[in-house]
């Protein structure tokens, strides 16, 4: 029961619980949570799990991190979050692509992207942890997307009592398809709002809404306080850790690995949550040997893993795979705050917010070095990707694993590259029709044309239940609003709520 939470900073030292650190976005110097330690597999844990259905391993990682709530708790939530009901396809199937990459799709979920593994759990951690604490205010989650986050969390907090979700998402920078499953999504306590800006604008809108001491003065009075359910939130990023260990698991019990032989792990990154699950997996001993960090032409990640700058002050491009068109990754701060400590991490975010740039030492770089490499790609290579992926391998991928594969790809010709990867796959390709099917057919959708139906027809490939039928759906919510006016948007749905309570 030792596991404690510190800041990546050094302004706040605090000591925090498990379920304090679920219930709060940031720390008081505006940084992230850490643990004050990886808890890693005892010799025999990791095979242990293998052949445990995927509730019964998510109970377990959920469990090292959280020690306050029982397995028997997190058994049963998780049961609720990953079972039947929510994932008919099982939580996270593994499919061969060839004898060398296996692709681990996380998007059987509600929403059909991955952001499902964690906002299916984090809603009944919360509950976990607001009981724990005895807290009776109404737990206001507040949210910057850039398109699958907003959807999932407003699928998975819908109607959970004591809780109340706000999404912010870019109007120009979302998919049809997403911004369609957010604006007609239900529940009670739930809204999303588009700004006239992009995700960067909305992420950093809604942190500076977080740190905002008056506005949580404001929401105390009305019996309210805000969290966060962007992938800065720590109950995310550990329910991420757990496919990971399954999917190594299931690897070795399909005979793509011997026990204990290393894996490497490619990942489509934007906020650098996901990848930085799997470095976490790592570090608690699955064996992965290099994390390979995918990035679109939005490639400042690329870029910060060959040359140790982190370089913001550039163009910012929507491209077909806006889940990822991010410059700012926030989780990139834990990890340096892991590698490197609290002291340089605070010197970093400081230039960051400054200048917009930051450069870590070289021996910082190295150590990183150690464990990622990092390619991108630009969107004709995307989609030739998907079309080859397709051709060659009869398997349909949406424009973020395709990024992802065409990284694997290159990292399997470096001489380095000897093991195993499993690739993350982190939509339905029916999320993104118009881009895949522009792909796969070499024309792009004309107005009017269904580009959901024409990818259906071009390839006899099952459309999710949940995206059957959104277009029929009554539109709920609206958009354009100017990024300094998400407070006044925030206030406003919280007295709604306050209202309806
Ligand atoms: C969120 C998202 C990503 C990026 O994941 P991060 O954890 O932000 O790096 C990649 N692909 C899809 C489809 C996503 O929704």
């Amino acid at each position: 029961m030792s596991i404690k939470y510190v800041s990546t900073r050094i302004g706040d030292n605090n000591r925090y619980s498990p379920a304090e650190v679920i219930l709060r976005g940031l720390t008081e110097d505006g940084g992230l949570f850490l643990p004050t330690e990886i808890p890693a597999f005892d010799k025999g844990e990791l095979e242990a799990l293998a052949g445990q259905p995927y509730p019964a391993v998510a109970a377990d990682v959920l469990h090292r991190y959280f020690p306050c709530f029982s397995l028997r708790e997190l058994r049963a939530d998780a049961e609720q979050a990953y079972g039947e009901a929510k994932f008919p396809d099982g939580a996270a199937p593994l499919r061969m692509l060839d004898d060398k990459i296996f692709v681990c799709e996380l998007w059987h979920g509600p929403t059909c992207a991955f952001k499902d593994m964690a906002l299916q759990m984090l809603p009944r951690l919360v509950v976990r942890a607001m009981k724990k604490l005895r807290e009776k205010r109404t737990a206001l989650f507040v949210t910057a997307t850039s398109g699958d986050t907003g959807k999932a969390a407003m699928e998975g907090f819908c109607d959970v009592a004591g809780t109340a979700i706000k999404v912010f998402f870019p109007s120009e920078g979302v998919s049809d398809t997403q911004r369609l499953q957010m604006i007609t999504q239900e529940g009670e306590n739930v809204s999303a709002t588009g700004i006239n800006g992009n995700f960067d604008d909305a992420q950093k809108a809604v942190k500076t809404m977080l740190a905002d001491r008056r506005m949580r003065k404001k929401l105390h009075r009305q019996k309210m306080f805000l969290c966060s359910a962007n992938s800065i939130n720590w109950g995310r990023l550990v329910s991420q850790i757990v496919y990971y260990v399954y999917a190594y698991n299931a690897m070795v019990r399909n005979g793509a690995l011997l026990p204990g032989e290393e894996a490497d792990v490619c990942v489509p990154s934007g906020n650098f949550g996901n990848i930085l699950a799997a470095w976490m997996a790592k570090k608690m001993g699955v064996p992965f040997g290099r994390l390979i960090c995918a990035s679109n032409k939005n490639n400042v990640l690329t870029e910060f893993f060959e040359t140790g700058v982190y370089d913001t002050r550039r163009e910012f491009w929507h491209t077909i795979s806006p889940s990822m068109d991010i410059l700012t990754a926030s989780n990139l701060e834990r990890l340096l705050s892991f590698v490197a400590g609290p002291v340089e991490t605070t010197g970093c975010m400081e230039r960051l917010r400054d200048c917009g740039v930051f450069g870590v030492e070289e021996a910082v770089l190295t150590k990183l070095r150690e464990d990622f490499v990092a390619f991108d790609t630009g969107e004709q290579a995307t989609l030739e990707t998907i079309a080859r992926t397709w051709a060659d391998r009869h398997y349909l991928c949406d424009p973020h694993t395709a990024v992802a594969l065409s990284a694997a790809r290159r990292w399997e010709k470096e001489p380095d590259a000897a093991r195993r990867v499993l690739v993350v796959s982190t939509a339905s390709p029916y999320k993104f029709s118009e881009s895949v099917y522009t792909a796969i057919a070499d024309r792009v959708p004309e107005a009017g044309e269904d580009a959901m139906a024409l990818l259906h027809a071009a390839t006899r490939e099952p459309i999710p239940a949940p995206l059957c039928g959104l277009a029929e759906k009554p539109v709920r919510f609206g958009d354009g609003i100017d990024v300094d006016r998400v407070g006044e948007d925030l206030a406003a749905f919280a007295a709604r709520m306050r209202l309806s309570r």
